[in-house]
């Protein structure tokens, strides 16, 4: 590793100006995901700036019934928050769905959102990769992609976005606040992370020095019945093949509303806008769940190694939209 300097943030304001007149100095919150990759020689900070102590260490209730989340809050606390496990129930599960009790107690809320692809290509400096080195290929492509993405992928990346959290709060149409030099902004979580197009250095809508402060629930009654379901070659302690967070509401029969969001397949959490779209208003059958998984699946660019996540990004939809339409317990 080389060496590096650390500081703590006395506050946001000093946080923001450090970074923005350090080209290579970088955030740090619970360091779980940062300082493997500079272990591993990815990253190669010179100066961290501690942002987990600033004061976005709560989880509030915001009038008209959203919630807003500090940027520092633990992944622990958030997942173990009672309004959150009762409002929005697969935002606990995801979280609890990632990672291990230990990394979970460390790991912050804006750090789980900027955690970098598990890709082996990017995590192994002695290869290629555009992520990591623009201009220097991807051999994912033809080498190892068993975990990697199969929609929203390009020639350049193919590679995944990790978070579990962030595929709850996708669904949910969360708000991420942040603050920069230039002042402060709202990018919906949606946006938040880039497509990689040619650009896949790029992961997120942010600049450097950009800090983000807190995410922004908004009240869903819909969110209170929701689920978060992963596949993966573990039972625990294991990046998701595929995962899905999802609720659903159904009336005589009919589908008034539902929220679907992927993880696993995607550079980022995979809104499954076609999919939602082609369920609401229609019946709520296992038919009708099925032609929807294939409405959003339709444009994936599955590779042999990872052709399998289509059939099981289907089904997952189905099983967890029966079960949820039906009432069942999952
Ligand atoms: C063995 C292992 C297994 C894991 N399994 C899972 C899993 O199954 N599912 C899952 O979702 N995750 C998993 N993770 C990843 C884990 O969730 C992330 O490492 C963690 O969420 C990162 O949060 P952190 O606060 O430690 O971030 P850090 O490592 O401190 O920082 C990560 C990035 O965020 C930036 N950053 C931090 N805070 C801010 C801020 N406020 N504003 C702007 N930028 C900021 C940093 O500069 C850095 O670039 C696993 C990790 C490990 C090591």
């Amino acid at each position: 590793m080389r060496p590096f300097a650390y500081e703590r943030a006395a506050d946001k304001a000093s946080a923001i100006a450090t970074l923005a007149g350090r080209p290579g100095a970088m955030f740090l919150g619970g360091g779980t995901n940062l300082v493997d990759l500079m272990k591993l020689g990815v990253a190669a900070p010179e100066l961290l700036v501690d942002v987990s102590r600033l004061p976005h260490d709560r989880v509030e209730a915001l009038p008209g019934g959203g919630l807003r989340i500090g940027a520092a809050v633990r992944n622990s606390d958030l997942a173990a928050d009672r309004a959150v496990r009762r409002r929005y129930p697969a935002l606990s599960q995801a979280l609890l769905a990632g990672a291990s009790g230990q990394l979970r107690n460390l790991a912050t809320v804006g750090g789980n959102l900027m955690q970098r692809t598990r890709c082996v290509y990017f995590q192994d400096v002695t290869t290629p990769c555009n992520k990591r080195q623009p201009g220097t290929g991807c051999p994912a492509r033809s080498g190892h992609h068993r975990d990697l993405g199969i929609i929203g992928t390009s020639e350049a990346c193919i590679a995944t976005h990790p978070s579990d959290m962030a595929v709850a709060m996708a669904a949910f149409d969360a708000a991420v606040h942040v603050e920069g030099h230039a002042g402060a902004r709202v990018v919906p979580l949606v946006e938040f992370h880039r497509l990689p197009g040619e650009h896949p250095d790029r992961d997120t809508a942010l600049e450097h020095g950009d800090l983000i402060t807190s995410v922004e629930l908004p009240a869903l009654s819909l969110a209170a019945r929701s689920r978060y379901r992963k596949v993966r070659d573990r039972a625990s302690y294991a990046f998701a093949l595929v995962s899905i967070a999802s609720a659903i509401e159904v009336v005589d029969g009919m589908v008034t509303d539902v929220r679907i969001a992927f993880g696993g397949i995607a550079p980022r959490p995979w809104r499954a806008w076609r999919a939602e779209a082609s369920l609401r208003g229609g019946p709520a059958t296992e038919e009708a769940f099925r032609r929807a998984a294939e409405a959003e699946l339709a444009e994936a660019t599955p590779l042999p190694g990872n052709a399998f996540k289509v059939p099981l990004a289907r089904n997952l939809l189905v099983r967890t939209l029966l079960d949820q339409a039906g009432g069942g317990a999952l």
